[in-house]
């Protein structure tokens, strides 16, 4: 049982719970349903902007509510089918579903949830707004959980507005339907005007369709003005939305149209005090917040204060003339023409001064560059005076440096040259004298007095010292050499002179300078005196070296050849010409030879005695070298002084010599050239004279010849004919011939010696002498000797083969033969294939070859040896070898020349030459071959010197190949 406390307690708690679930309810909802309920239609702006307003207004709390919005469409089909429809349609979408607030945005959607609210919408709370305050009063009476805004128009305001615009206004059209709306809103605005101006007369369209009133509305006086009730339908029931009639309405009316609603606004109205839905809707919104807060729908006031804005169409206005002045402060004025000011002015604003800021900033940043370049100017104009000033200090410290350079350099050279010139001085080897010429007082300084040889005064005259001093044959070239320098031609007086001393030849060197005054005149002169003694005398030796033959004290070559140029210089001048003789001595080797070079020696030194001894003083004699000679005649008057001249020289020769009480006979030969008919150089000269002189030699020696044009032709010819010759051998011009040697034991021919011979088309048949030169120049003779070596050993080996029996045949071998390098190898080779026998083949080796390299030349001719080759020494006698080289050279026979031969003589007394050669043989196991023997005379000396051969004219010349066998066949013994 619950006592009385208890009770209290229990209602307590159950008030407290109540409390709490009724708050819990109404707060825990933040996503309440809402139902939106219009009569309109969709899309009419009134009941839009309501809705917008009231939905705005929920937005901008933290509820999140869920708006179903209906629409009735009541305005369009007023009839009782379509709200049955309506009921039912609602009753299917809202019967089940839990709605927490209702709002309605007119009268007929008010009365319509007034009637149905029971039993479609569980009794939700109602909140209303697009109902005038009458009209609602009427619809919500007995109602509760309901509550709204009131609509209400703003009349007064509208009237007053009215009566600004047109002053004389009098009478007011009003246009409303006659709809519950219509009738009410035209009814309410008369009762306004009515009571605020009496004035003013109100008149109505009703009954009247849409074109009469649109006709009555162009026929209005100035002194009206219409007023837009609600209207939305004409007498004969045409229904457009309100907007549209409007717009209808204002585009056909003569006056002014005014309005109530916003909505009613841009469809050609002047404007008016105009309700706004939006606002209205606002309001309504705000009282559902309260009501969804948990406020009693009863309990929240209505809302009777309408927000009414004054809006004024700009076109309108000034289509009825309106003045922009009498326009209300505060009010909307819509319609202006756009402007692209008004649009952006704040953007244009914000653009330009953007600009502006841009353009001062500009300015300011060129105002600083400009700034900062005329810095950078003065800057880099500083910079470069800077750098140029730099460079300056730079240049002029280099310059500074050098110049400090240079100075230390002559201050140091300057230091030398005074050591040097302290040094010299001390030194000085040389006597200094000073003159002067005003007074002619000669200084001396004290080395002059060794220098000159004598005890001079320190101070004497001029003259004094060309006479005590100076040679008097000097004497004249001193003064000449003074005068010169005194007279300006020469740059320094220098002369050299003998002294004046009696016993010894001392040459001074008198050197100077005059000092030439301001005049011209030469007043002071100063200079040295040198001896020169010592390099006069090497002078000399130096000369007599450059120009005299040491061994005969006569000229020598060079100077030979400067006499020529010089007497050639002068040339033209002279009438007489002059004449050459080349003098060389015949066999001069063997007098070397046998009888020693000192003995050799005194015979030249005899003979250029002898040679001075015959020329006077326009002869010119000179040593050429070994024992040849010259004599130039300078001043030749007839040809026949040289010819005389050359008889009394072969006379001169003709008698035995003797020296060191040993006699010998010696010959010359010598040549002769006249100029300038024969030439006018030095060179041409010498070298006619020589070629005369071996014409001589080869006419057979003891002889003279004259140089002539033949023998030059010779020259050329030898020349032209050293061409030819190359041809020869592919000619087939070559041919040997053969030369038989006797054995003078047997008598019999012991064998041939093969000597070449040249069948040229060009000159006929040459001789050995006249191309072997040439062949050994060119190098021809290498095939050429091959070939006549090849011949020579086919022709033995023929007549060995024909049974001619132990033949040899002697092949003569040139000295460029020689010394090829595979000569032996080419011997051996050729050996070989003509398949000859060594031992019948001898070589005729000249003694000058081999001398010339002697060790090379031994060497190959042991080598020969040894392939069974005799060696034979030709021309012994006219070459380089001394006998005492025999033993030691590797040959088996010698050859004694032809000139030895020639001087054979039956009255010869003691030993010839030839005896001393052949014993000397002998001795040596060398056998002897005498050549060019051509009278039994010869041949019966050379008997008796038991000479082994002879070869000579005596018993046949040499014969072509084909003579041969008719030699051998003759059977003839000698
Ligand atoms: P050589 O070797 O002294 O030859 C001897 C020369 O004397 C030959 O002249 C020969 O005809 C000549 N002769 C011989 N007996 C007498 C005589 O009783 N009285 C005179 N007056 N002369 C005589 P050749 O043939 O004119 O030869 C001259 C030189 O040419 C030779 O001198 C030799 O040195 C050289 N020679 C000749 N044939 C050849 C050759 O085939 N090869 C080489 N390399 N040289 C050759
Ligand atoms: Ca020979
Ligand atoms: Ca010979």
């Amino acid at each position: 049982m619950l006592t009385g406390k208890g009770r209290l307690v229990l209602y307590v708690s159950f008030v407290l719970f109540c409390a709490f679930a009724n708050v819990s309810k109404t707060h825990a909802n933040e996503n309440p349903n809402i139902l939106i309920l219009n009569s309109y239609s969709r899309d009419f702006s009134w009941t839009d902007d309501q809705t917008m307003g009231f939905i705005q207004t929920f937005k901008q709390t933290n509820i999140d509510a869920t708006y179903f919005i209906e629409y009735l469409d009541w305005k369009n089909h007023p009839n009782e089918e379509n709200l049955f429809e309506q009921q039912e349609l609602l009753q299917i979408k809202y019967g089940t579903k839990k709605l927490d607030l209702i709002y309605t945005t007119d009268d007929a959607a008010l009365k319509f949830v007034m009637e149905h609210r029971r039993e479609l919408f569980q009794n939700v709370p109602v909140v209303f707004s697009g109902v005038y305050g009458t009209a609602a009063l009427a619809l919500i009476a007995g109602e509760s959980n309901v509550t709204g805004v009131y609509e209400k128009m703003d009349t007064l305001g509208t009237l007053q507005m009215m009566r600004t615009f047109n002053p004389k206004l009098k009478t007011i059209y009003l246009l409303g339907d006659d709809t519950e709306s219509g009738l009410e809103s035209s009814r309410l605005i008369e009762k306004d005007i009515c009571d605020a101006n009496p004035d003013l007369s109100i008149k109505y369209f009703y009954g009247k369709n849409n074109d009469t009133i649109n006709h009555e509305l162009q026929q209005l006086p100035d002194n009206s003005a219409v007023l837009m009730a609600s209207y939305s339908r004409d007498a004969e029931e045409t229904t457009m939305e309100p907007e549209r009639y409007v717009k209808m309405f204002s585009s056909n009316s003569r006056v002014p149209v005014y309005v109530l609603y916003d909505f009613e606004m841009g469809s050609g109205t002047v404007g008016g005090s105009v309700l706004s839905g939006k606002s209205q809707g606002i309001q309504a919104g705000q009282l559902g917040l309260k009501i969804l807060a948990g406020e009693k729908a009863s309990a929240v006031a209505p809302i009777n204060i309408p927000r009414n804005v004054i809006m004024l169409d700009y076109q309108a206005l000034k289509r009825y003339g309106i003045s922009l002045d009498k326009v209300p402060a505060d009010s909307q004025v819509i319609n202006h023409p756009w402007s692209f000011y008004d649009e952006y002015w704040q953007g244009i604003w914000m653009t330009i001064s953007a600009f502006f800021m841009m353009i001062v900033y500009i300015l300011l940043l060129m105002r600083n560059i400009k700034q900062r370049k005329s810095a950078e100017n003065v800057l880099k104009k500083s910079n470069e005076e800077l750098t140029a000033l730099y460079e300056e200090v730079y240049a002029s410290e280099d310059t500074l440096h050098k110049q400090y350079q240079e100075l230390s350099a002559t201050q140091c050279a300057l230091q030398k040259s005074q050591e040097r010139y302290q040094l010299s001085f001390d030194g000085a080897n040389d006597g200094l004298w000073d003159w002067d010429i005003i007074t002619d007082k000669l200084y001396l300084s004290d080395r002059c007095d060794t220098i000159l040889a004598r005890k001079m005064e320190k101070i004497c005259s001029s003259r004094d010292f060309l006479r005590k001093i100076v040679l008097p044959e000097d004497q004249k070239k001193m003064i000449d050499a003074l005068r010169d320098h005194l007279s300006g031609k020469s740059a320094y007086y220098a002369c050299e002179y003998r002294l004046n001393v009696s016993k010894e030849l001392k040459w001074i060197l008198i050197r100077g300078k005059a000092f030439i005054n301001g005049k011209g005149h030469p007043t002071r002169m100063a200079g040295s005196l040198t001896d020169i003694t010592l390099r006069k005398a090497s002078e000399a030796s130096i000369h007599y070296l450059a120009y005299y033959d040491s061994l005969t004290g006569l000229a020598n070559r060079t100077a030979l050849h400067e006499q020529l140029q010089t007497i050639l210089a002068g040339g033209s001048d002279q009438s007489e010409g002059g004449a050459l003789l080349f003098i060389d001595v015949d066999n001069f080797k063997v007098v070397n030879d046998t009888l020693g070079h000192s003995y050799g020696d005194a015979l030249l030194i005899e003979i250029a005695k002898q040679l001075r001894n015959l020329c006077g003083t326009s002869q010119f004699i000179a040593r050429m070298g070994g024992d040849e000679f010259v004599v130039l005649f300078k001043q030749l008057q007839t040809q026949r002084e040289v010819c005389d001249y050359v008889k009394t020289l072969k006379d001169f020769f003709s008698t035995s010599v003797i020296i060191e009480e040993k006699k010998t006979h010696v010959t010359c030969s010598i040549g002769i050239t006249f100029f300038p008919s024969d030439g006018v150089t030095a060179d041409t000269l010498l070298q006619n004279a020589d070629l005369a002189m071996y014409k001589a030699k080869s006419n057979g020696k003891n002889q003279y010849a004259f140089f002539d044009e033949k023998l030059a032709e010779h020259v050329q010819k030898q020349a032209h004919m050293e061409r030819h010759l190359r041809e020869a051998l592919s000619k087939g011009e070559l041919e040997l011939w053969y030369q038989p040697q006797i054995c003078l034991s047997s008598h019999s021919i012991s064998g041939f010696e093969a000597l070449v011979r040249w069948h040229s088309k060009e000159y006929g048949w040459m001789m050995p002498l006249e191309f072997i030169g040439f062949a050994e120049k060119s190098g021809f003779i290498i095939p050429m000797g091959q070939f006549i070596l090849r011949q020579a050993c086919l022709f033995i080996k023929k007549l060995y083969d024909e049974g001619y029996g132990e033949l040899t045949v002697t092949v003569n071998i040139s000295v460029v033969q020689l010394l090829e390098n595979d000569f032996v190898e080419s011997v051996q080779t050729i050996l070989a294939e003509t398949g000859v026998n060594a031992r019948y083949i001898g070589f005729e080796i000249t003694e000058s070859i081999l001398m010339e390299s002697l060790d090379l030349n031994v060497h190959k001719l042991e080598a020969l040896r040894k392939l069974g080759i005799t060696i034979y020494l030709d021309d012994f006698g006219t070459g380089y070898s001394s006998l005492k080289y025999l033993q030691d050279l590797p040959i088996d026979v010698v050859k004694i020349d032809k000139s030895f031969v020639d001087n054979l003589k039956r009255e010869q007394v003691g030993k010839t030459l030839t005896e001393v050669i052949i014993e000397l043989a002998h001795l040596l196991d060398i056998k002897t071959v005498a050549e060019g023997v051509e009278t039994e005379e010869q041949l019966e000396i050379l008997r008796r010197y038991y000479c082994e051969a002879v070869q000579g004219y005596l018993f046949s010349r040499p014969v072509p190949e084909g003579k041969v066998r008719e030699l051998l066949e003759s059977g003839r013994l000698f």
